[in-house]
C-alpha cells in the first residue's frame, strides 16, 4: 500500500504538496497526542497537525457529538438560521473582551484573514495594510499579500503586495536578550550593544514609524500582527511593542488585527487569547486551527458598532460552508473539552515544564542557538554556531527532523531557513510524555554531533 500511495502522489497530487519526510509518514489513526501509521507504529504528534488538534485527535467527546450532528443534520447554510451556530457564536463571544462581541463564522486562516482585511478597509475607508515580515496569514491571493516568511515568498506576478514592517525578532535582530520578551528563559547572546529592553523596543518602534510614514498618512486602513509568529519559528517580541504600534495606528485611524490561529484556545497558558499576553485589545481578532480540532472551521470576531456595521456597505458578505451545524457543534464541544479538562492550565503548567527542559539542549549543544515561547508553543532554533548564529544548513536540520520521526517523535519546522524545530503537541500532552520527546531530541542531535 505504501508504494501505491507514492506513486499516486507523484502522479495525481500537486508537485507543490512536497512531502515533510525524506520517507513520508502514512498515516492510519490517531488517539489524542499520538499517531499511528499504516503499520502499527506509534508517533508521539508534537505539531498537532499543524497546530490544530488542539485537545486531542479523535477526543471522545468531539468525535462523540460529531457523530450525532451528522445522523441530525450536516449543512443548511447561514442564511437558515440553526442552534448550533447560534449557540456556537454566544459561547465563542463570551471568551473575548468586550466590545468583540459579533462573529463571523468561516472555514480556514486565510478566509478569515480576507475577511479581516476587508473589513478594515470598508471601515477605514483607507487603503493600506501593514504586516511583519516573517508573517504567515495565509496563502489566499489577498492574504499572500500579508505572508511574508521567505519559504513562502509569492512568486506569482500580479499579487496584492501589503506593506512589511521589520519583524521585531529578539534573536535574529540586531537587539538581543530574552530580557526583551515574555520568557523565563534567558538567551545565550553575545551582543556588543547589551540593550536593555526598552531601547530595543524604541529601536523597533522607530523602524516600524518608519514604514507608516511611506503610506500617506490617512490611508492606513489595518495592521496584523500574530501575538507570537508561528510559521515564521516562534518568534516573540519585545515587551510593549504590539501595544506601542497598536496606538500608532489607531493614531493614523487604521485598526488592529490580531491573527489567533496558532495563538488561541488557551495554547499560551497564560491566557485564553495571545493579545492578552501583550494587555493589547484589537479591533478584529481572526481564528482558525485549533477551533475545530481538525474540522474545518474559522472565525473573525469584531465589534458590533463600529467595524461590523460597516461590513454592510459591501451589501452581502458570504460562505457557503461557514457556520455549518456541524462545525459549530464540533467547535462548541472543543470550548467544553477545553474547559472540562482544564486544558489551558495544562498547556500553562506543562509548558513551562517543557520550555525549561529543553533549554537545557542550548548548553549541552552549540548548534541549539535558542529555545524560546510561551505555553506550548516553544521553538528551538538551530545555529551553526552561537557566535555567528548562521542557521544550520536545511539538509542537517532535516535529518534531526527525520531521525526524530523514525524514533517517534513528530515535531514541526519553521523560520525563513527552515532552520527552527517548533513544538506545538496537543494541549492534554502529560509532562511523562514532555520527558520522552525530550530524550528522543536530545538523541537525534548526539547522532548528529557525532
Ligand atoms: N494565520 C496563521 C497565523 C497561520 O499559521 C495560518 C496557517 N499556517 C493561517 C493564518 C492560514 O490558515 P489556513 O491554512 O487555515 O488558511
Amino acid at each position: 500500500a505504501y508504494s501505491r500511495v507514492l506513486e499516486i502522489h507523484k502522479r495525481h497530487l500537486s508537485p507543490v504538496e512536497t512531502a515533510y519526510f525524506q520517507k513520508p509518514l502514512l498515516l492510519h489513526q490517531g488517539h489524542m497526542e499520538w499517531l499511528f501509521d499504516s503499520e502499527g507504529n506509534r508517533y508521539l504528534d508534537f505539531f498537532s497537525g499543524i497546530v490544530t488538534v488542539g485537545v486531542g485527535h479523535c477526543h471522545p467527546k468531539v468525535t462523540a457529538v460529531a457523530k450525532k450532528q451528522i445522523d441530525r443534520l450536516w449543512h443548511t447554510s447561514s442564511v437558515f438560521f440553526h442552534s448550533p451556530m447560534h449557540e456556537y457564536a454566544e459561547k465563542l463571544s463570551a471568551l473575548l473582551p468586550e466590545p468583540l462581541k459579533v462573529v463571523f463564522l468561516v472555514n480556514s486562516g486565510s478566509e478569515a484573514n480576507d475577511l479581516a482585511m476587508v473589513m478594515a478597509r470598508a471601515y477605514t475607508n483607507h487603503t493600506d495594510i501593514i504586516s511583519f515580515r516573517g508573517a504567515y496569514h495565509g496563502c489566499s491571493p489577498y492574504t499572500l499579500g500579508l505572508t511574508n516568511v521567505g519559504i513562502y515568498k509569492m512568486a506569482v506576478p500580479g499579487g496584492i503586495g501589503c506593506q512589511s514592517t521589520m519583524c521585531p525578532d529578539v534573536f535574529r535582530g540586531p537587539w538581543g536578550g530574552s530580557h526583551c520578551r515574555d520568557s523565563p528563559v534567558q538567551t545565550v547572546r553575545k551582543c556588543s550593544c547589551a540593550p536593555d529592553c526598552c531601547q530595543a523596543n524604541e529601536w523597533y518602534i522607530e523602524q516600524f514609524k518608519d514604514t507608516l510614514n511611506t503610506s500617506v498618512a490617512t490611508s492606513i486602513a489595518g495592521f496584523f500582527a500574530e501575538p507570537i509568529q508561528g510559521v515564521n519559528g516562534v518568534v516573540q517580541y519585545p515587551k510593549e511593542f504590539l501595544k506601542e504600534t497598536f496606538a500608532l495606528v489607531r493614531e493614523r485611524g487604521g485598526v488592529c488585527i490580531a491573527d489567533e490561529v496558532q495563538t488561541g484556545f488557551g495554547r499560551l497558558g497564560s491566557h485564553f487569547w495571545g493579545f492578552q499576553t501583550h494587555d493589547v485589545l484589537p479591533d478584529i481578532v481572526t481564528m482558525a486551527k485549533g477551533i475545530g480540532n481538525g474540522f474545518p472551521m474559522a472565525a473573525v470576531v469584531t465589534t458590533p458598532v463600529k467595524i461590523a456595521k460597516s461590513l454592510t456597505k459591501c451589501l452581502h458578505h458570504f460562505s457557503t460552508f461557514g457556520g455549518s451545524p456541524l462545525a459549530c457543534t464540533i467547535g462548541s464541544a472543543v470550548l467544553e473539552v477545553i474547559e472540562e479538562e482544564n486544558l489551558q492550565k495544562n498547556s500553562q503548567e506543562v509548558g513551562t515544564y517543557l520550555l525549561l527542559k529543553f533549554a537545557k539542549l542550548r548548553d549541552e549543544f552549540d548548534i541549539v542557538g535558542d529555545v524560546r515561547g510561551k505555553g506550548l508553543m516553544v521553538g528551538i532554533e538551530m545555529v551553526q554556531d552561537k557566535i555567528s548564529r548562521q542557521p544550520l544548513p536545511k539538509t542537517e536540520v532535516n535529518q534531526i527532523h527525520e531521525d526524530c520521526k523514525d524514533m517517534g517523535l513528530l515535531v514541526g519546522r519553521g523560520g525563513n531557513f527552515s532552520q527552527t524545530f517548533r513544538i506545538v503537541p496537543p494541549m492534554c500532552v502529560t509532562k511523562l510524555e514532555v520527558d520522552f520527546a525530550f530524550e528522543v531530541f536530545r538523541s537525534a542531535l548526539t547522532q548528529h554531533m557525532e
